[in-house]
């Protein structure tokens, strides 16, 4: 039990230093925030260019403009949060809920596919 409770501080801890990290510079404005290696050689955005300026500006309050630089992030971080949640909330039922149905391989392949069709219509529409 205590194991847990130190996994989860460490956790919060983490993730409170990014967030704080992100909220207190514009990653557009910012040269020390790693840059794209595949953008910047090729021109071609990755799936997951803009994720940090989706971070920057979620964390100002700004979710529609954080949205638009990364949609299919946008959904992944929706998906991750109700998977941590699984293991977190303490509902009778819950955790084994969101393993039958949220981590099984169907969802891996549906992750996989929609990966590869967003790296691919982000190109093409150049959005
Ligand atoms: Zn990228």
């Amino acid at each position: 039990m205590i194991r847990t409770i130190l996994r989860l501080l460490l956790l919060i801890a983490i993730i409170g230093a990014m967030a704080a990290v992100y909220y207190s510079n514009d990653p557009s404005c910012t040269v020390w925030y790693p840059k794209c290696v595949m953008y910047a050689i090729t021109g071609y955005k990755c799936p997951g260019c803009g994720i940090q300026r989706l971070f920057f500006h979620v964390l100002h309050g700004d979710v529609v403009t954080g949205i638009r630089y990364n949609y299919f992030a946008s959904l992944v971080l929706v998906y991750a949060l109700v998977l941590i949640s699984g293991y977190i909330v303490p509902i009778k039922g819950y955790t084994k809920f969101i393993r039958e149905h949220l981590v099984n391989r169907y969802v891996a392949y549906s992750y996989l596919i929609l990966y590869v069709v967003w790296w691919i219509i982000r190109n093409v529409l150049d959005i």
